[in-house]
């Protein structure tokens, strides 16, 4: 069986000893309330609703699956109700604005939450994930009307939010969407295409869905920028505020997928329905941003939840297996034979996983915080330094946490050896279920083109050397400890590798216009490995400069170390694969296929 325990203790440590999040937030307007204590508060109840009625019905939901008849989906046992519990404790509106009734918390806290319930259950995870979504697009870009009659319903988690981007022609390339939208002459549209793989498009645990359709005006421009958004729901409103007729946006049919089996996936087809725009015309892609900038954290937040279950359960294993002796001297004599964590190669598996999560958990979190800060800040500069930083890390948080979720979800498998392929253990599901995390939300290869492409190119360079920035205030403050040597002299090896291939690229992509596609994956990963590395050393100061838990501060240091020391060193083969340019992959001419 799977397991799962919230990480507190962990998520407490990079939360207030590494980052003193606490100070950062409440000294920004709205956020007073935002103490050590609330926010210690709000992971409490969080951990208990994850590991008391989230995470029991992970399996059963996972082998009953979804059920599609006569248009309607039933989710599986236990989901409705575990439901009914997230969206009345108010998780659903943790962020919203506290004048719809959301709870107005930082999205820092946020992303904790939304990495506990998707190591407790991916599946459910997402339907509150899609409206917080929803909620976000709506109060950026809404009308008062629309604001006022659908945030609060979505905010309590009675109604769901979707997004509807995606058609069976138009997948990374929204420029070829086809959907179309006809004004009725009083302020509505009509909206008429077909939307494959929309999550939950349609279910039994909300009484109203509110779809955000992308389409095209009549006058639309053609590709990307003729692209509107369009807020349609199942039920139209009556003019007292209840719920109407039925509008004719309708679920076809449901698919059927390899893993979250208990997250619906729908094709929703809509024929004519009665939509109303959201934002400016044909600026519906840019609107949808809004929502695809928090998706995409909240995806990379899904990869680390599920590696954590999954590194959990792999320890769980490897402590009660017993199969062969210790290389260096029997371990246990009173058994039959040693428990398999005292093999070097299950050891390696469980630490590459333990040092890549930690690493990655304190990036995101470091990232949320800034997002809370870009929103909030007095001052404008500092609100676009911390724009600049979310903006740059959000793909590689993305690409990173989910690419890695699904390498250790993977590893911990195979500490299970042929257990972690048998259903019982639960293992092959969590490898299932993370998969579909690096395609959704943008693949991952989308956002190493984003990063490449865009993110680098911005004012010649100005986030990524925002960031050097960042990590020259840490050298500052830590480069001179001979304590920390080990771990700040690979740390400055990574970033002048780092930079210099940036150039390099740079270079290459004015003579070879395929130069950073060709580049794009593994710049990200070595740019994730020396993120992490940054984030090791902001771990190792904190851990260092507590006191009062030497076995926490050891047990830091060890995990910190097998991090430079095994992990790190990818970077120097990454570097070179994406030195050797395009040329190795486009030489083959298409025939040769
Ligand atoms: C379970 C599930 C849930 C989903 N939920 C939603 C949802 O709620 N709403 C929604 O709108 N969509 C949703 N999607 C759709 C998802 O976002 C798309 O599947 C994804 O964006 C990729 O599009 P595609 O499948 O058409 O692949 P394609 O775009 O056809 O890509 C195929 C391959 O080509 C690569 N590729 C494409 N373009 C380039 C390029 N320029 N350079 C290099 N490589 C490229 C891709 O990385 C990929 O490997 C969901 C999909 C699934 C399977």
């Amino acid at each position: 069986m799977t397991t799962y325990t919230a990480p507190l203790k962990e998520m407490r440590f990079v939360l207030h000893d590494v980052f003193g999040a606490a100070d950062k937030l409440t000294a920004l307007p709205g956020f007073a309330d935002a103490t050590a204590d609330l926010m210690d508060a709000v992971l409490d109840e969080c951990a208990k609703l994850c590991e008391g009625v989230l995470f029991p019905i992970n399996q059963s939901a996972d082998q009953e699956g979804c059920i599609f008849k006569d248009g309607k989906v039933t989710t599986p046992k236990g989901l409705k109700e575990a439901y009914k519990q997230y969206a009345e404790g108010g998780w659903c509106g943790l962020t919203a604005d506290p004048e719809y009734g959301g709870q107005g918390l930082p999205e820092t806290v946020d992303y904790l939450v939304s990495e506990m319930v998707g190591s407790a259950n991916l599946s459910i995870g997402l339907y509150p994930g899609l409206t917080q979504g929803t909620i976000l697009a709506l109060a950026a870009l809404g009308t008062p009307e629309q604001k006022s009659y659908y945030l609060p319903k979505l905010i309590g988690g009675e109604w769901q939010g979707t997004m509807c981007l995606t058609e069976s022609h138009a997948g990374s390339d929204l420029g070829l969407l086809r959907t179309n939208a006809v004004p009725n002459g009083d302020g509505s549209y009509s909206i008429t295409g077909t939307k494959i793989f929309i999550s939950a498009g349609e279910h039994d645990m909300t009484d109203n869905h509110v779809h955000l359709v992308l389409a095209r005006l009549p006058d639309a421009p053609e590709g990307s920028r003729g692209i509107s958004m369009f807020l349609v729901p199942k039920f139209l409103p009556n003019a007292d505020g209840s719920l109407g007729k039925r509008n004719a946006a309708a679920c076809g049919s449901i698919e059927h997928k390899m893993g979250m089996k208990a997250s619906v996936t729908c094709v929703m087809n809509f024929d004519g329905a009665t939509g109303w725009l959201v934002g400016q015309p044909h600026k519906g892609l840019a609107g949808m941003f809004v929502m695809m900038n928090k998706e995409r954290l909240f995806v990379g937040s899904q990869g680390i939840s599920v590696a954590e279950t999954a590194y959990q359960s792999a320890v769980a294993y490897a402590k009660d297996r017993l199969q062969g002796r210790a290389a260096d001297g029997v371990a246990r004599p009173d058994k039959p034979a040693d428990p398999i964590i005292v093999h070097p190669d299950i050891r390696n598996r469980l630490l590459f996983s333990r040092a890549i999560i930690e690493a990655e958990r304190a990036l995101a979190v470091w990232a949320h915080l800034q997002v809370d800060i870009s929103h909030k800040h007095a001052d404008a500069a500092v609100r676009q330094h911390a724009e600049d930083m979310a903006g740059l890390m959000t793909p590689i948080v993305k690409a990173c946490g989910t690419g890695y979720g699904s390498e250790i979800s993977n590893a911990c498998l195979q500490v299970f050896g042929g257990h972690g392929y048998i259903r019982e253990h639960g293992m092959e599901q969590l490898v299932r279920d993370v998969r579909i995390t690096e395609i959704y939300e943008g693949t991952n290869t989308i956002q190493a083109l984003d990063l490449v492409g865009r993110k680098l190119g911005i004012e010649g360079g100005r986030l990524f050397k925002g960031w050097l920035k960042e990590v020259d205030g840490t050298l500052a403050r830590v480069g001179s400890r001979n304590d920390m040597a080990e771990f700040i002299s690979p740390l400055k090896d990574a970033v002048e590798r780092l930079k210099a291939v940036t150039q390099w690229m740079v270079d290459e992509s004015k003579n070879d216009p395929n130069a950073r596609a060709a580049a794009a994956n593994d710049y990200l990963r070595m740019f994730g490995l020396t993120a992490f590395a940054w984030t090791w050393v902001l771990m190792i100061e904190a851990a260092t400069a507590k006191k009062d838990d030497s076995e926490f501060t050891a047990t830091k240091l060890a995990v910190g170390r097998y991090y430079m020391q095994r992990v790190l060193p990818q970077i120097s083969g990454l570097d070179a694969v994406v030195r050797s340019g395009s040329k190795p992959l486009m030489a083959l001419a298409e025939g040769a296929f």
